[in-house]
């Protein structure tokens, strides 16, 4: 168990991580979700003891990260993903790590069987690709085999077959009981990994949720209709108390709505239909929606910050907004 209460980052007058609470539990995958430069990594930083709270505090199962004996055996994890120049091997990387945290040699090879890399556990660290490095960093952190697990954007750099792996790994080290903390900037990874999630947006959470409710709330169903006789297809929706909203190109959408009423609907008045197609909004769409007064640099001004919101709180049902 991981629990945050009030932790705060500041770096001079940035504030990267503004008092997050929030536990991650044992047994599932919690997704940590935010676009790039939200504050994750600073926030897995602390966690780690690698960089020091401003203010609040954080502890894993109940101590400091300092105050943990043989803290590999306790919390493995995956930091940001970083070029390799090691002059070791993947074999003696481990190796030395294996030593200076009390875990037996036997684990090595264990590991690198794990990731896949027992056949180029003999070549120095610095060919390595990202993907290769990525397995290695994930290898480091199996091998106190503990019982948290953290990774910081662990499909970067991998290939489709290695993204599909580590989804695979992630949900069996949660299914064995583990604490699974996973961090990614798409919406669609973690829809497809985490059983709960954490989203944050300039260092603040904005919601603390499990995925079938993040799911239940922000997808929209709704029908997509065509009809050559929009007008009249309008009116006899409208009369039937049918709310229809036109989506450009002659498009209608109809919330809510089921596409066996509007299809038997049009039938009863002769209107030819088209299109008559049900449709779920993207949870990615969600996720931009609920981040959008968030993000630091948006993509059409790269470089010029967004004028800063004033702070302010929506009340009510575990969603967080600032
Ligand atoms: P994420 O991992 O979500 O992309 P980061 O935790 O890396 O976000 O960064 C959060 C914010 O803190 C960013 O605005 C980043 O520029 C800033 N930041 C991170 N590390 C430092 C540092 N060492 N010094 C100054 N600012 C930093
Ligand atoms: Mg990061």
């Amino acid at each position: 168990m991981i629990e945050l209460e009030g932790l705060t980052k500041r770096y001079g007058e940035k504030v990267a991580v503004n008092n997050l609470s929030f536990t991650v539990r044992p047994g599932i995958v919690t997704g940590f979700l935010g676009p790039n430069g939200a504050g994750k990594s600073t926030t897995m930083r602390m966690i780690l003891g690698l960089d020091h709270p401003t203010a609040g505090d954080v502890r894993i199962d109940g101590k400091h990260y300092q105050q943990l004996k043989d803290p590999l055996t306790y919390i493995g994890a995956l930091l940001e993903a970083k070029a390799w120049h090691g002059g070791r091997t993947a074999y003696n990387h481990l190796l030395c790590l294996a030593h200076s945290n009390g875990i037996p040699r036997s684990r090595v090879r264990d590991v690198l069987e794990t990731v896949g890399l027992t056949a180029v556990a003999r070549k120095k660290t610095k060919g390595f690709s990202m993907g290769m490095g990525q397995r290695l960093g994930i290898a480091a952190a199996l091998l106190g085999d503990p019982r948290i697990l953290m990774f910081d954007e662990p499909v970067n750099g991998l290939d489709p077959e290695g993204i599909h792996w580590i989804r695979t790994l992630m949900k069996s080290l949660a299914a064995q009981g583990r604490t699974v903390f996973v961090s990614s900037h798409l919406m669609s990874e973690m829809a497809l990994t985490a059983e709960h999630l954490v989203v944050i947006g300039q260092g603040r959470l904005l919601a603390d949720t499990s995925m079938a409710d993040f799911i239940d709330r922000n997808s929209r169903s709704y029908v997509r209709v065509r009809s050559p006789q929009r007008e009249r297809l309008l009116d006899v929706l409208h009369q039937a108390g049918v709310v229809a909203v036109e989506s450009g190109d002659g498009v209608l959408e109809v919330d809510g709505g089921k596409a066996e009423q509007i299809g038997e609907l049009a039938a009863r008045h002769r209107i030819t239909l088209h299109e008559l197609s049900p449709q779920q909004a993207s949870l990615e769409e969600a996720f931009m929606q609920l981040t959008a007064e968030s993000v630091e640099y948006h993509a059409h001004s790269e470089t010029s910050p967004a004028s800063p919101e004033p702070a302010r709180q929506q009340g009510g049902d575990g969603w967080k907004r600032g």
